[in-house]
């Protein structure tokens, strides 16, 4: 019996993917790796580092150099990049209006990769982003594809962001953010947002997060008892 599985959860922006997926990793005491927070802490580091998001080479030469780190935190788990805390910083508009393009420069794809796959190869993984049943973890023994409407899911983040403390605009804004950034995520050349052909689809709209998480939390279940 295989228990300590590989899960993988794609889909679109703010379907609580990442909500889902600490909720579950903590239920099988599996580690938990949000993909697209290293993503945002390369998009971050580029920012920082005031280069233009167009600069191919400088970014992927950053990208290549940047030591991502996790860290359990009292609510949430901590994010560093290069020894300095960004677990805020990443959520904001600069980085999320400009993390698609970061993430489709494929030297940046082939090193988070190579990252991920590393800290996935024990098992014992929920890891959610884009690309992770299609590209990162292609042998992953659960894949789930996890939709909502975006109206839904521009609410959603509206809420989060607001009981964060995280200023994002209108919700009709934030819609229109989220719209774009699945175009982007989904019309890139290389590892496009796409469900994997072995995922299965799971639509949150009119689930509750707990439903969400029993219901993939069973398919584990019965994935680690086969
Ligand atoms: O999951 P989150 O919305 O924080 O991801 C931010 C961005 O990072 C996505 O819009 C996408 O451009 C990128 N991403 C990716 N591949 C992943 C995870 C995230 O390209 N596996």
């Amino acid at each position: 019996m295989a228990e300590d599985i590989q899960v993988a959860i794609d889909g679109p922006a703010s379907a609580g993917k990442s909500t889902v997926a600490k909720l579950v990793a903590k239920r099988f005491k599996y580690v938990y790796c949000d993909t697209g927070a290293m993503y945002r802490a390369i998009t971050w580091l580029a920012l920082d580092h005031q280069l233009a998001i167009n600069d191919v080479d400088a970014i992927s030469e950053l990208a290549k150099h940047a030591t991502i780190e996790f860290k359990p935190g009292e609510e949430e788990q901590r994010v560093f990049v290069n020894g300095t805390e960004v677990t805020k910083d990443i959520r904001g508009n600069a980085v999320s209006k400009n993390v698609s393009a970061v993430s489709a420069i494929p030297a940046v794809r082939t090193e988070m990769t190579r990252q991920q796959r590393e800290i996935a190869k024990k098992g014992g993984i929920v890891m959610d982003g884009r690309d992770i049943g299609t590209t990162v973890l292609p042998n992953a023994e659960v894949k789930i594809f996890l939709v909502a409407s975006a109206h839904e899911r521009a609410r959603r983040r509206y809420e989060e962001n607001q009981e964060k403390g995280i200023h994002t605009g209108t919700l009709a804004e934030l819609q229109a953010a989220i719209e774009l950034r699945d175009k982007k995520d989904s019309t890139r050349k290389v590892s496009p947002l796409v469900q994997a052909a072995d995922a299965i689809k799971l639509d949150s709209t009119n689930l509750t997060i707990d439903q969400v998480v029993d219901k993939i939390s069973a398919i584990i279940t019965k994935k680690i008892n086969n």
